[in-house]
């Protein structure tokens, strides 16, 4: 089984998007697929179909009342994925979390107990360092890292680094970056060209070769509560998702 944590703590640079259509392919190419949402604003759980208000429990019970994930996972409508669904509650998680003993490893002890019933386990995570990715990265062996081909695309590397490399050191010895991914790639932009070249100079190999282009209906598709790649299968934006999955399946 492959447990990989998708990060950056900056906001919008397609973790979702990448998580959400990720796990979808997967699914289809018949893999047991668990995606773990692990952001309070819950856009993974709404983007494979799932509607917040009837849920009972959500991960943030797994995490603050030691809920078995079991009984919290739900199944999406695509054969082979499930979901571990959040909600805002879980923006109570830090306060919550504070008084745990072993706050670090809720998720990978959580996550313990489903472990043989996936090949793959995704986590989508929030736009920060907090307590939720420190969870996301130390129940993980991969980092797959999105980075928006913009400007400041580089800015923060370095910590998210540094605190991999912590997690690394103290939590979870066979952790690393397993893939960076560039979004919102636009092959017509001087800057895009630039951001590619410095993120392959500094990740070398680990940078996916697919590179997921600027597409509107990578954007329109979470509004039907269905994964891009299954609402628009020819748009660009799907193809190049299905194209980085055939790379990660080639790797894994
Ligand atoms: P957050 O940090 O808030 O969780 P995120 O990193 O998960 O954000 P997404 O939610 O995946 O980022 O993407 C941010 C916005 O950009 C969303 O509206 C999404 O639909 C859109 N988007 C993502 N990838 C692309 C793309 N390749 N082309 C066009 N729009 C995209
Ligand atoms: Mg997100």
């Amino acid at each position: 089984m492959r447990i990989w944590a998708v990060v950056n703590q900056k906001g919008g640079v397609g973790k979702t998007t990448t998580a959400v259509n990720l796990a979808a392919l997967l699914a289809q190419r018949g893999k047991k697929t668990l995606l773990v949402d692990a952001d309070p604003q819950g856009n993974a759980t709404t983007g494979v179909g799932i509607e917040k208000p009837g849920l009972k429990a959500t991960l943030f019970e797994v995490l603050t009342e030691d809920v078995c994930a079991s009984n919290v996972i739900i199944e999406t409508s695509t054969p082979n994925l499930h979901c571990l669904p959040s909600t805002l509650d879980l923006a109570g998680a830090e306060p919550a979390l504070l008084s745990r003993v072993g706050r670090e490893t809720l998720l990978k002890d959580a996550l313990a107990e489903v472990h043989d019933r996936y090949d793959w386990v995704l986590i989508d995570s929030p736009p920060a360092l907090g307590i939720l990715t420190i969870n996301a990265l130390a129940a993980s062996e991969g980092a797959l890292v999105p980075l928006q081909c913009e400007f400041y695309a580089l800015e923060g590397l370095s910590q998210l680094v540094r605190t991999l490399q912590l997690v690394q050191k103290r939590i979870r010895p066979d952790l690393k970056v397993a893939k960076v991914l560039l979004t919102m790639y636009d092959g017509r932009n001087r800057l895009s060209l630039q951001v590619e070249e410095e993120v392959r100079d500094y990740f070398g190999d680990l940078v996916a070769k697919t590179m997921i282009p600027r597409n509107v209906k990578l954007s329109e598709a979470p509004s039907f509560g269905v994964p891009a790649v299954f609402q628009y299968p020819t748009s660009k934006g799907a193809e190049a998702y299905a194209s980085f999955a055939d790379e990660v399946l080639a790797d894994a």
